[in-house]
Parts: C-alpha cells; structure tokens; sequence
C-alpha cells in the first residue's frame, strides 16, 4: 500500500476542522473519537461540561481537540463556539449538529407538558437551525464546508408512543436540511442528516430511567428488522464519517437512514399476514 493511499483511507479528515454539538457523549462523543483518528481537529460543543473536558483531556494528544460550553439553544453560545473553531485552527469545514433532547416516551398529546414540548424543539429544532446559521456564516466566504444534522429513523416511520414533540422536530431536521442544502449549494456547502434506528446511549437514561445498555440493545434488537448485528453509536459516526468526507462530495440534500431497514417494513401487517397463511 502507497503512503498516500494509506493516508487517505486512514485519515480522511485530515487537515479538516470540526465543530460536534452533544459530542461530550453518545453518538457524538464516539463521532469526536472517530473524527480525531481520521486526522481532524475537532471543538466540542456541549453542555456537560465535565464530560466534555475529560474528554478532552483523554484525546488531546496533539491540541487536536477544544471543549466549550455551548447551549445550543443560544444564539451567542452558539456564535462563541463556531468562532472558536475559527480562531484557535483557522477554519470551520465541517459542523455536526447531533446534540439533542428526547422528551417523555408515553405522553398522549392531550397529558403533553406544554413547557417540556417547547424545550424539545428548541434544542432539537430550533439548535440546530442556530448551528448551521452559524457554520454557514464562516463557512459562505471560503465557498466550501459541510453541514450534517442528526435527526432520527422517526423522521421516516413513526412508533407508537414517540413524543409527538420530538418526532415534529426530527422531521423538522429532515425539512431543514433540504432547505439549507438549496440555499448553500450556490457556495459549495453541502448539506445532509443521519437518522439512527434505536441506540443505546444515556438519551435512554434520561427518558426510560432504570434501563441498562444491555436492555436498550435487547428491546432494540427484539423489534429490529436487521437481526444479527446491534447498532452502535460508532455505527453512526461511521455513517457520519462518510457524509463529511470528500468521498461524499457530491452527495447534499440526504437523509441516511441507518436502521437495518425497520423502516422499509411493517412489522404489524407482516404478523398479520402470517397469522393469516398459519
Ligand atoms: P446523548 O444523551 O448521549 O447525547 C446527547 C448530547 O447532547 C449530550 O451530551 C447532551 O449533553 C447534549 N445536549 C443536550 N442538550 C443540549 C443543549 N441544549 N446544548 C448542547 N448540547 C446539548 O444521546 P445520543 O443518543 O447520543 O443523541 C445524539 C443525537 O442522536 C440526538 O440528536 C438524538 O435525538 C439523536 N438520536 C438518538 C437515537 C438513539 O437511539 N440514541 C436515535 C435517533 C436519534
């Protein structure tokens, strides 16, 4: 294998900068790690500030990587953490907008907490909207960058007792995306989501209190279409990989749904025709 080869299938970010909101954890922690391996630098923007700096701290080798707190909720947070991407490496060539909140699994719409309803979409909405404004701003004068979101498999199929909140807001991800994806493309930005079927991360620990990773990835797996294999975060910091890279550089306006193809089926109709033909 040639040097150069081997350079560009092991760091294909090298020379890029990265800005990950929610990287202090889950999907967005491993997409830090996975980012740093393939040569980017990479500012993490979250709220867990301790996490975040550990983080840091564990993979800052080579002052590759940045904590700041960042709600993404607010617009000044926002703008101090796309600027320090700019200040202390130069440029801002990819921003990953995959932090997000889940809202309470079981809710009807007529029990839904007004105030909680508003918080999911903010941050999971209204985020990222604020993010990619502000990729955007730094990312138009130098004509090129990447902008990827993380939405979710409920932007395409919906189960039963999702938060309808949280389900509107990942859609609104997906309407996002093609609209900035038409607008950026005039300046060289593409722009694409990753929407995962169910991982096991702390998101769970928070709306299903009590459930372990192991009992995330055995209900998980028990209503998967893809059996054989669980999904992991690095699964979608894989997929995200791909999508920031240059061997997706014609590749704008996509939603990747990474969910082992539950979307494409309908577990209900299929149970029913099998009751149908035993
Ligand atoms: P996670 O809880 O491990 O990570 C989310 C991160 O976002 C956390 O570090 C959290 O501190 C951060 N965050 C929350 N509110 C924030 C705010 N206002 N400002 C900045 N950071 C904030 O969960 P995860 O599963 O890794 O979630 C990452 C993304 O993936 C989310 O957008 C989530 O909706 C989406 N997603 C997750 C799953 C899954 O099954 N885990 C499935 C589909 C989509």
């Amino acid at each position: 294998m040639t040097t150069s080869f081997k350079s560009s299938v092991f760091r294909r970010l090298e020379g890029k900068v990265a800005l990950i909101t929610g990287g202090a954890s889950g999907i967005g922690e491993s997409t830090v790690r996975l980012f740093v391996q393939h040569g980017a630098k990479v500012v993490i923007a979250d709220v867990q500030d301790d996490l975040g700096h550990s983080l840091c701290k564990e993979l800052d080798s080579q002052e590759a990587v940045s904590y700041v707190h960042c709600d993404v909720t607010r617009d000044t947070d926002v703008e101090k953490a796309v600027d320090l991407a700019v200040s202390k490496y130069g440029q801002l060539d990819i921003m990953f907008s995959n932090a997000g909140i889940a809202g309470k699994l079981g809710s009807t719409i007529l029990d839904s907490d007004n105030e909680e309803a508003k918080r999911v979409i903010d941050v999971d909405l209204f985020g990222p909207f604020l993010t990619a404004k502000h990729a955007a701003r730094v990312m138009i004068p130098a004509r090129k960058g990447c902008i990827l979101f993380t939405s979710s498999m409920l932007s395409t199929i919906v189960t039963a007792k999702a938060p309808h909140e949280y389900v509107a807001a990942k859609h609104g991800v997906v309407g996002l995306t093609k609209s900035m994806c038409v607008e950026l493309g005039a300046h060289g930005i593409r722009v694409n989501c990753v929407s995962p079927y169910m991982v096991a991360t702390p998101i769970f620990q928070k709306i299903a209190s009590g459930l372990n990773k192991t009992e995330v990835e055995k209900l998980a797996s028990a209503a998967s279409n893809l059996k054989e294999a669980v999904l992991e975060p690095e699964d979608i910091a894989h997929a995200a990989l791909y999508l920031v890279s240059d061997e997706a550089k014609y590749v704008s306006g996509v939603n990747l749904v990474v969910d082992g193809g539950y979307s494409a089926s309908s577990s209900a109709l299929t149970d029913a025709i099998e009751n149908l033909l035993s």
